[in-house]
C-alpha cells in the first residue's frame, strides 16, 4: 500500500488513526462517513496481520472466503471514498496530558489531534526458524482459530508451551489426525487446567526439549516438513554448536506458533491511558472503547487479549469511531455553550 498524503506539522485533526489494519480501516470507514476526515497512520506493517495470510474464510459477507490482502486493500478504498487519508508514519511517543494530543513519529515529524484511535494491533511472536518468512501465510500460521480448518486430516506441529500452545493444540486437534506440540523443555508454562486437557487428549503428543530449527515447503505447496532439534537439556538452538544436539525432519502439514502475542503499545507507556499486565490497553468498563485518557479510544487487537479475529477488530474499529465522534461532539457543544451569567446580571 502506498503513502498518499505528506504531513503537514501544522494542522490539528479531528481524529488521528494510528494503525491500518481492520480495526483501523474500520474506525476510517466510520469517521469518514461523519465527516471527520481522518488520518491514518499506517505503521511499519500497513495493512496490519491479515496481509500475512492467504485465505480468510471466516469473515462475513464472503460465502467462497477472500484474499486477506484483497480484504484489506477493500477496506483502504472503502476509506478512501468517503475521505480518509493514509500516509505512513510510526507513532514513537504520544504526550496526552492536554489538547491537542500530539504524535511524534519516527520521521521526527509531529502530528495533532483532538481524538484518537489506537488500532495499533498485537504481534504475533515468531519463533525465528528458517523458512517462516517464505511460508506465514501457507501452512504456517499464528492463528488456529482462523486456519485450523484448511488442515483437516493433516499432521500439525504447535509450537510453544504454555496456555496459547495449548488453545492452539486443543482446537486444532478437532481438524487435524495427529497435533504434536513441540516445546523446548521438559514441562509445560501452561495452567494445569490446560495442560492436563492437552496431555489426555488422543491426538496430542508432546516433543520435550525439543524446538523448530527449518521448515520446509514452497507458497505453491503449502508446509511440506519441519527439522526439528533436540537436546536432553533442553533450548536446542541455542546449543547447536556443541555437537551434542539431535536433529530429525518430520512431515507435517502445518505449523502453528503458540508462543503469544506482544500488544504494540510501547508508546503509550508513558501515558496516563491504563494497560494491563501484558500491555494490552484497559478500556473502561462496560460497552465501550473509551480508555483512562478522555478523547483517547482503543480498538482492535491491542485491546483484546481473548479473542484476537478480524471480524471483531472491525467491529471495535467501527465502536472506536462512533465513540470518538460522540465525544468530539460533546467537546464542541461545551465549548461553544453560552458562559453561564455573572450573578451582578442575574439580578438586574
Ligand atoms: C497469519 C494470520 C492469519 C489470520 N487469519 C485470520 C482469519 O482467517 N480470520 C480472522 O478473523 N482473523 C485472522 N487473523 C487475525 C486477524 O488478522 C487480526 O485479528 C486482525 O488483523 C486484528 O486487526 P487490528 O487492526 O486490530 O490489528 P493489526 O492487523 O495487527 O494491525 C495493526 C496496525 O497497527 C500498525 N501499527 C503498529 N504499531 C504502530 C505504531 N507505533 N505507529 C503506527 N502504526 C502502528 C501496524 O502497522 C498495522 O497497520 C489472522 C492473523 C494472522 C497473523
Amino acid at each position: 500500500m502506498s503513502t498518499d498524503t505528506p504531513i503537514t506539522d501544522a494542522t490539528v485533526r479531528d481524529v488521528v488513526i494510528v494503525g491500518s489494519g481492520v480495526a483501523g480501516l474500520s474506525a476510517a470507514v466510520y469517521t469518514a462517513r461523519a465527516d471527520l476526515e481522518p488520518l491514518v497512520l499506517e505503521g511499519p506493517e500497513p495493512g496490519g496481520q491479515l496481509t500475512l495470510t492467504t485465505e480468510v474464510e471466516n469473515y462475513l459477507g464472503f460465502p467462497e472466503g477472500i484474499g486477506g490482502m484483497e480484504l484489506i486493500q477493500n477496506g483502504k478504498e472503502q476509506a478512501t471514498r468517503f475521505g480518509a487519508e493514509f500516509t505512513h508514519g510510526t507513532v514513537e511517543t504520544a504526550t496526552l496530558e492536554e489538547q491537542p494530543f500530539a504524535l511524534e513519529l519516527a520521521s521526527g515529524e509531529t502530528i495533532r489531534t483532538r481524538a484518537l484511535i489506537v488500532a495499533t494491533g498485537a504481534s504475533a511472536r515468531w519463533v525465528g526458524a528458517d523458512g517462516e518468512d517464505e511460508l506465514m501465510g501457507y501452512g504456517l500460521s499464528t492463528c488456529a482459530t482462523c486456519d485450523g480448518a484448511f488442515h483437516r486430516g493433516d499432521d500439525v506441529l504447535v509450537i510453544g508451551g504454555g496456555d496459547s500452545a495449548m488453545e492452539e493444540a486443543l482446537f486444532l486437534a478437532k481438524f487435524a489426525d495427529n497435533v504434536t506440540v513441540v516445546h523446548r523443555r521438559d514441562e509445560l508454562r501452561a495452567s494445569d487446567i490446560m495442560a492436563k486437557r492437552a496431555r489426555d487428549h488422543d491426538a496430542i503428543a508432546f516433543r520435550w526439549n525439543t524446538e523448530l530449527l527449518e521448515i520446509h515447503g514452497s507458497q505453491e505447496d503449502g508446509v511440506t516438513g519441519a527439522t526439528l532439534v533436540r537436546h536432553p537439556d533442553g533450548h536446542p538452538t541455542a546449543k547447536l554448536e556443541s555437537g551434542e544436539v539431535d536433529h530429525e525432519t518430520v512431515d507435517v502439514g502445518g505449523i502453528f506458533y503458540g508462543v503469544g502475542h506482544v500488544p504494540n503499545t510501547e508508546f503509550l507507556a508513558e501515558t496516563a491511558v491504563e494497560l494491563d499486565e501484558a500491555g494490552y490497553i484497559r478500556t473502561e468498563p462496560g460497552m465501550t472503547t473509551e480508555t483512562a485518557v478522555e478523547g483517547v479510544f482503543g480498538a482492535g487487537d491491542v485491546m483484546d487479549p481473548d479473542y484476537r479475529q478480524a471480524i471483531t477488530a472491525a467491529g471495535t474499529g467501527s465502536m472506536a469511531a462512533l465513540d470518538a465522534e460522540s465525544w468530539l461532539e460533546t467537546r464542541e457543544a461545551a465549548e461553544h455553550a453560552s458562559p453561564p451569567l455573572a450573578e451582578a446580571e442575574l439580578d438586574d
